[in-house]
């Protein structure tokens, strides 16, 4: 029995705020926009999974009006993704992020960010996928959004 999911987050850039991407501080003059750091990798990763097997989301989990999430680093939520999905019975097989925006490049950063997911995952680096699009013009706002589906499987016995 398999179970797909799907996440989405996009957040803005903020000057003077560090920049972390998928667990990892990147070396770049802004941050994003957020109650928490403004993980959008692990925002959207968190979602995925929660959605998967049929949790509420990443925003009713952990309101952004609760003090308690201030500035509070993203792997949180995912680890708290990661305990209901194994409490439901189910595994990471894959998973395919998509990052979007013009800066910073993510090529050059992907390999650490591979290393941080699977670590904070507990799943192999070659179960895990990350890309950089740049928005060619589409959209006007400066930031980062991040697609990413992932698929479980259903624990064996
Ligand atoms: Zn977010």
């Amino acid at each position: 029995m398999f179970r797909i999911g799907f996440g989405f987050d996009s957040h803005s850039f903020e000057e003077g705020k560090p920049l972390v991407l998928g667990g990892v501080l990147i070396d770049f003059p802004k941050g994003l926009k957020a109650h928490s750091d403004g993980d959008v990798l692990l925002h959207a990763l968190t979602d995925a999974l929660l959605s998967a097997v049929g949790e509420e989301d990443i925003g009713q989990l952990f309101p952004d009006k609760d003090p308690q999430w201030k500035s509070a680093p993203s792997s949180l939520f995912l680890k708290s993704a990661l305990e209901r999905v194994s409490k439901k019975g189910y595994e990471i097989i894959n998973l395919d992020c998509t990052l979007i925006g013009d800066e910073p490049k993510i090529a050059p950063i992907k390999g650490k960010i591979i290393q941080n997911l699977s670590l904070l995952l507990g799943i192999d680096r070659t179960r895990i996928s990350i890309k950089g699009k740049t928005r060619e013009g589409f959209c006007q706002a400066e930031g980062i959004a991040c697609f990413c589906v992932v698929l479980l499987q259903e624990k064996k016995a």
